[in-house]
């Protein structure tokens, strides 16, 4: 499924009337790809969500892009392979990115556990609209939540290429937010990621 560079040669992108800056502005907050990696159960799912429902509460244009429904949909096809994790990345960061162009604050959540792969993810946004978040927990406390009893299958062998435990998670190098939820609960999460997240999507009118 190579896509045919002569053919994309062919291909002009159209510009839309309607700006990203004018939905925006409209929306009166900006939009951005925020990205959340780290181990299974490490709270990625939970922390979107929680975050999710505050900044929508808060009449922010918001959607999780969660990388196991993805899995049901647009990524159906897709194994837990090196090739086929790095696809699932490149179409999260490609949807996101519309999304972003939509004039949505996008939160992705995926293990992510290749840093090259993140920094691919991140390349493609504009340097202010992509944040990196490190939900960081030890194996030890994610193997004891393991809230889709996955660690469990993985280790009588029944997930094989599990991240953790066949297959390594890189640490982000430079994340631009680090949560550690190992000994915090959700809410405490929120109270650090909430307030960070709200001043880095303020529309501030002149400096856009
Ligand atoms: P992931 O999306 O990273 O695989 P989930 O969000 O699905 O992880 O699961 C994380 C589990 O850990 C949930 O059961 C959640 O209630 C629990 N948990 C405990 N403390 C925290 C915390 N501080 N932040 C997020 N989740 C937490």
């Amino acid at each position: 499924m190579k896509s045919n560079s002569q053919d994309a040669a062919n291909i002009v992108w159209h510009p839309q009337l309607v700006t990203k800056k004018a939905r925006n502005q409209s929306n009166g907050h900006k939009s951005m790809m925020i990205w959340f990696t780290g181990l299974s159960g490490s709270g990625k799912s939970t922390i979107a969500n929680a975050l999710q429902s505050e900044l929508f509460k808060r009449g922010i244009q918001v959607y999780v892009l969660d990388g196991d429904n993805l899995r049901h949909g647009i990524n159906t096809n897709l194994s837990f392979s090196m090739e086929d994790r790095k696809e699932n990345i490149r179409r999260t960061a490609e949807v996101g990115k519309l999304f972003v162009d939509a004039g949505l604050v996008v939160l992705a959540a995926l293990i992510s556990p290749v840093e090259e792969e993140r920094q691919r993810a991140r390349s493609r946004f504009a340097e202010d609209e992509f944040l990196e978040v490190y939900v960081s927990c030890t194996l030890q406390e994610c193997e004891k939540r393991d809230p889709k009893g996955l660690y469990k299958k993985a280790r009588k062998g029944e997930i094989p290429q599990f991240t953790g435990i066949h297959q390594p998670y890189e640490e982000p190098k430079n994340p631009d937010i680090c949560i550690d939820t190992t000994d915090r609960t959700v809410e405490q999460s929120m109270q650090i990621i909430l307030p960070i997240i709200l001043e880095k999507i303020a529309w501030k009118k002149g400096k856009q």
